[in-house]
């Protein structure tokens, strides 16, 4: 087993590492953020709040054109009980049963309006809540989804990481120590294969007298140009 083999067998073990390790940041990440069930629950709360205050206009408006009846109940019964007899009295009460006639046409006026606004609001309240259901029967199949690979992965790397203890014990320290110089500087790509004549890596063909040397594998022979460890 040549050196740059044996290189070249850890990087492919430590980019199976690299990507489970990737992927599991991004699976914390994804189950950590809540943005999408933070803004359903804010707009299903805004609605229910919404729907409380068009509720109590209704209330306030029915009450309102309720005792405005009331008052004209009370002015009818003096205006034909026949107890007021006077001429300019029953004047003023005719006028008044006016008035409060307009009035009550208006405040009726109101509480046709406070009854469709609440009725908005009452579908606009059913919608937040379905959208809010949905985002949780959502995020529950997605959570379940992602926990199962999660541990899949873990378990992955379990074994990855006995296959990198594996390929690491026949490597010699000064080989490591570049191996490990070039991971840390060229996004943990320490190693290269030479594939159709270029290095896979970085795309440059390296001369023949270097393809030669990688072939052979007893010395680590460098690409030219991103001077990665090539392997061949
Ligand atoms: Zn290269």
């Amino acid at each position: 087993m040549s050196r740059a083999f044996k290189l070249y067998r850890l990087q492919q073990v430590d980019s199976q590492l690299d990507q489970g390790a990737a992927r599991l940041a991004e699976i914390e990440r994804i189950l950590g953020d809540n943005q999408a069930h933070q803004a359903a629950s804010e707009a299903q709360q805004r609605a229910q709040a919404a729907l409380h205050t068009a509720h109590t206009a209704m209330r306030s408006a029915e009450e309102n054109v309720s005792a405005q009846q009331k008052r004209i109940e009370q002015n009818q019964a003096s205006l034909y009980g026949g107890a007021v007899t006077n001429p300019k009295e029953l004047q003023d009460l005719q006028m008044e049963s006016e008035s409060l006639a307009r009035r009550l046409s208006e405040l009726e006026d109101t509480q046709l309006e406070a009854m469709s606004a609440y009725e908005l609001q009452q579908a606009a309240a059913q919608a937040a809540d379905a959208a809010l259901a949905e985002v949780e029967a959502q995020l529950a199949s997605e959570h379940q989804a992602l926990f199962a690979e999660k541990a899949e992965l873990l378990a992955e790397q379990t074994r990855l990481q006995g296959e990198h203890e594996t390929a690491l014990s026949g490597v010699e320290p000064a080989d490591l120590e570049v191996y490990s110089g070039l991971r840390a500087s060229k996004a943990g790509i320490a190693v290269s294969k030479v594939e159709a004549g270029t290095c896979s890596a970085c795309g440059a063909e390296p001369s023949a007298a270097r393809a030669q040397a990688a072939r052979s594998g007893e010395e680590l022979t460098r690409c030219d140009n991103c001077k990665r460890i090539l392997y061949s």
